[in-house]
């Protein structure tokens, strides 16, 4: 799903002002540990402006679904192996319970749980 609304014009010139005087814009979102705080640039506040999933996306160098996907994941990355019944392994991979942010989310899928990191099939 793409969001069409922009920042309108006026709202894109207050932020160029406020940018240009030397304010620096921060959020923050949810994450395993709490809150965390990242800093916006400019253009990433016009994005947040009508979309605030997509600016964090932006921040992080991931897509808005790869950031959602994220938080809806409980920021666990899932074994990636199959079990004798075809199904997913419900395990977490390993070190992947709580990945503190999207981007190393992202690079940890693919990943396998301790028993099937060992070459168990089961
Ligand atoms: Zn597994």
């Amino acid at each position: 799903m793409t969001l069409q609304a922009k920042a309108s014009a006026e709202v894109v010139d207050v932020i160029q002002r406020l940018a240009e005087g030397g304010i620096s814009f921060s959020a923050s979102h949810d994450g395993p540990a709490g809150k965390t705080t990242v800093t916006l640039t400019p253009k990433q506040l016009e994005l947040f402006w009508c979309d605030p999933a997509a600016a964090f996306a932006s921040v992080y160098g991931v897509s808005r679904s790869e950031y959602i996907a994220w938080h809806e994941s409980g920021y666990m990355v899932r074994c990636s192996e199959l079990t004798s019944k075809g199904k997913r392994c419900r395990n977490a991979a390993v070190d992947a319970h709580l990945v503190p942010s999207p981007d190393r989310w992202v690079a940890m899928q693919g990943g396998y749980c301790k028993i099937h990191s060992e070459g168990w099939n089961g």
